[in-house]
């Protein structure tokens, strides 16, 4: 059972998507995205929608679920549908009985199967697309958000210093996947938070490899990629690039070198106030002047929480500014095909005044070799 701050938490955030909607002149929020429906009344269950108007908030779910939710969200009105129902019946009855005349519903993520059944039964109400607001609202987090990445990052780094412990010769890839995720679970935490990236050798250059059978003796470069979850369901998402054996191609140093200083230029510059643009040239001119811009074709990184990719994004295209708040990744990477690849990625904490790197697994020069 949630205490009365953990109670109010979700009350504020729903009072403060109330006063968005205002603005945008709907008379009610269909919620209808999973983590949305998460993030404003602490469910952690799925299949359920949130009709949020000025003055009432409803969850309309069902029989599966009646026990979770009346235990992770008190004080919500629930409408619990039977069998004989569906989820849009539902609501439509429910937007029907509150006689809403404009439904801001969530454009973004609403599948058109969905949005055809609602627009057909609720002929008198105009339905209006409201992209994108309780995303905006979750790119900021607050204390309780924080502490659980915290958490999330404190898991993936044990993680990671286990797997680092049982790296031999003959183990594969996938069978690293194996021992991460379980090293993870065991720690405490919820799962990985998402499928990691394990790449030996020229796999490193693919920026979303899938572990294979690959063993660490195939090649020295060693890429990892992964993340915790915690219960709370917050994500941490971190890359190290090794050598695991003697490397004398001078390129993986230069490579290597590159990536690391265009991550500290780029976390140096995360400031509230500073475009996320911005952030993404400082780390994309360092790797063009060092010769390597054609082999760095994505952004520089993105929000994490209760997603893996949330908002803000570090790319060309973002000129959203950085908030006091927001926890981003900063992942540069230069990825020679054939050859390999060199990723590094830390989670980082925007603040008042700069910027915090949440996690701590070593990424200098030194500590690249890792013994097998
Ligand atoms: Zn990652
Ligand atoms: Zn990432």
């Amino acid at each position: 059972m949630p205490n009365q701050s953990e109670t109010n938490r979700y009350k504020i955030r729903r009072d403060k998507l109330r006063g968005i909607i205002n603005s945008e002149e709907v008379d009610g929020l269909l919620v209808s995205t999973e983590k949305n429906v998460s993030y404003l009344t602490g469910f952690t269950g799925d299949s359920t929608w949130l009709l949020l108007t000025a003055d009432s908030e409803l969850l309309i779910s069902d029989f599966r679920y009646v026990t979770q939710l009346e235990e992770e969200c008190p004080g919500v009105d629930l409408y619990i549908r039977t069998s004989k129902t569906t989820l849009t019946e539902a609501l439509v009855e429910k937007v029907a009985e509150r006689g809403l005349k404009r439904l801001g519903i969530e454009g973004h993520s609403m599948t058109t199967e969905v949005f055809n059944v609602l627009d057909k039964a609720l002929e008198s109400v105009e339905l209006a697309s409201v992209c994108w607001k309780v995303e905006e609202l979750r790119a900021v987090k607050d204390d309780h958000e924080i502490q659980e990445i915290r958490e999330a990052v404190r898991l993936a780094e044990k993680g990671f210093a286990y797997l680092q412990a049982i790296l031999t010769p003959q183990v594969t890839e996938q069978q690293l996947a194996y021992e991460l995720e379980h090293a993870v679970r065991n720690f405490g935490g919820d799962e990985l938070s998402f499928h990691p990236i394990i790449a030996v050798g020229d796999r490193s250059a693919m920026p979303h490899y899938r572990p294979g059978k690959l063993k660490i003796a195939d090649s020295p470069i060693l890429l990892v990629d992964w993340g915790a979850q915690t219960h709370s369901g917050y994500k941490s998402d971190l890359t190290r690039t090794m050598l695991t054996a003697a490397f004398p191609d001078p390129k993986f140093e230069t490579v290597y070198r590159t990536v690391l200083e265009a991550q500290r230029l780029a976390i140096e510059a995360i400031s509230p106030g500073v475009s996320c643009q911005k952030v993404d040239t400082v780390a994309r001119e360092y790797i063009q002047n060092a010769g390597f811009g054609e082999y760095f074709d994505h952004g520089l990184g993105h929000g994490i929480g209760l997603d893996i990719h949330e908002l803000p994004r570090f790319s060309q295209s973002s000129n959203a500014p950085l908030e006091a708040g927001m926890v981003v990744t900063v992942e540069p990477g230069i990825y020679l095909a054939g050859w390999g690849g060199v990723r590094i990625e830390d989670d980082v904490l925007v603040t008042e005044c700069g910027c915090e790197v949440l996690s701590s697994v070593p990424k200098d020069w030194d500590s690249v070799r890792v013994s097998v």
